[in-house]
């Protein structure tokens, strides 16, 4: 009896159309009966956080786990409960940066890592199956507000970076949390810091009227703005659910993910004197070329931050992350971690700052990306053929098709929900990364016909 409910990030959908009580009350039931034991469980700001939250907790305590209620906090609050507290795992009711009609259930393992597929599938035959646990009277579970978790957290992260020197650095930055999660954490660990923090988007609203909560530069104007208006040394957002923090630099100018990826990466592997960084293929060169600059080594996954985590497990990893701003420290725990991710960013500020100058330290690539339909029943063969093609060239297949150059690459995958394949090609100009695309699409388009 099959099915897939869990997407990359967790299960996701409209309120009352594809996510409902019911869905989130049979899902908290499976999870329940997979997990057992005591489970931890957070929300974002979400309009419908409480109402998902109360049915997945109800199908939780049906199935005899015990449920610790975290309230409104990020991602990686639950995360690192999870792992710190020995519990059987975690729940997130969020939509990361989705609109606001959206939520969704993302499950944390045990050890704090967001949960790998296959336990995922193992709780999806749970649920289609419907073969849940339904414990007698005595034995259902129960539910308690848990504090403090919010407080452990950042301890953690102050004891990873030198919290007395950016105390002493008198920095001031622009804080923007998208009306999310972050509202909680963000403002108590710039305080505690000693950074004078102008907050914008800092109280919790689930309807996000400051702006749509993905961290993208059209929804980011206003902090843009205030960061010129009151030179401060930074811009700070977070997504919804504050696993990932994108920055604006003190010219105002706003940083793609790739680029406090590259500045942290390299600032890590200088720090350490040496070390792994892991990346997925998608990330640009520059990532790679200042890992190699500070004389640390790059492992390139598929695309997707568990997959990333569990790489860096798995090679014992000193650094890595997506270029959406998702960080992950091992550290301090395998997941996207968005606190950590701001101390970080300001430890480096403090030490080698202004943050203008180490992003115009970083190399510039620039990048084009494009689509092209393919039925689902071409995927597979045109890939094939696809490297054939450039067999003369070095061509990496960990995700998709990779076709390297010395500057750059080009990148085909195929989208796992629409038939088509997305085409992505970064080079030294613009014209380069587009010739390179053209190129590439010819050739798909020609072992199409065939
Ligand atoms: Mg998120």
């Amino acid at each position: 009896m099959g099915g897939r409910l869990f997407g990359t990030n967790g299960v996701r959908g409209v309120i009352n159309k594809d996510m409902n009580v019911q869905l989130a009350m049979d899902l908290g039931k499976a999870i329940g009966t997979f997990m057992g034991g005591r489970v931890a469980i957070g929300n974002d700001s979400r309009t419908s956080a409480a109402m998902i939250k109360s049915a997945v907790s109800s199908g939780l305590m049906c199935a005899g786990a015990q449920v610790l209620d975290l309230g409104l906090v990020p991602t990686p609050v639950v995360q690192h409960y999870v792992k710190n507290n020995g519990l059987a795992g975690g729940i997130m009711i969020t939509a990361s940066h989705n609109p606001p009609e959206f939520n969704g259930i993302k499950c944390i393992d045990s050890d704090g890592t967001e949960m790998p597929r296959s336990k995922e599938e193992e709780i999806e035959r749970l649920y289609f199956t419907r073969t849940f646990r339904s414990m007698p009277w005595n034995a259902v579970g129960q539910m308690r507000q848990a504090s403090g978790a919010v407080h452990d957290y950042l301890d953690s992260v102050k004891r990873l970076v030198d919290a007395d020197a950016i105390r002493g650095a008198g920095l001031t930055v622009v804080l923007d949390c998208a009306n999310g999660a972050g509202v909680v954490s963000t403002p108590l660990l710039l305080d505690d810091l000693n950074v004078r923090a102008i907050t914008i988007n800092c109280n919790p609203q689930g309807t996000f009227p400051g702006h749509p909560s993905e961290p993208v530069e059209s929804h980011l104007r206003d902090l843009i703005a205030m960061v010129k208006d009151t030179g401060a040394d930074m811009g700070i957002a977070h997504d919804g659910d504050a696993d990932r923090t994108i920055f604006v630099d003190d010219k105002g100018r706003y940083l793609y993910g790739d680029k406090s990826l590259a500045i942290t990466a390299e600032a890590m592997v200088r720090e350490n004197g040496g070390g792994t960084v892991v990346t997925p293929v998608s990330s640009s060169m520059a990532v790679e070329d200042v890992v190699r600059r500070a004389g640390g080594d790059i492992i390139y996954t598929r695309v997707g931050s568990p997959v990333v985590a569990r790489k860096m497990i798995e090679v014992k990893a000193l650094f890595g992350g997506e270029e959406n701003g998702g960080l992950i420290f091992p550290k301090h725990q395998y997941c996207r971690d968005g606190a950590m991710t701001v101390a970080k960013m300001l430890e480096i500020v403090t030490r080698n700052g202004p943050l203008s100058k180490l992003v115009d330290n970083i190399p510039t690539y620039s990048q084009d990306k494009r689509k092209l339909v393919c039925s689902e029943e071409c995927k597979e063969r045109v890939l094939a053929a696809l490297v054939e093609h450039y067999r003369s060239q070095r061509v990496d297949t960990t995700d998709g098709v990779k076709i390297c150059y010395d500057d750059g690459w080009t990148l085909v995958r195929p989208s796992g929900t629409e038939p088509l394949f997305r085409i992505y090609s970064e080079a030294k100009t613009s014209e380069d990364a587009k010739k390179r695309s053209e190129e590439c699409e010819k050739v798909l388009v020609d072992l199409l016909a065939r």
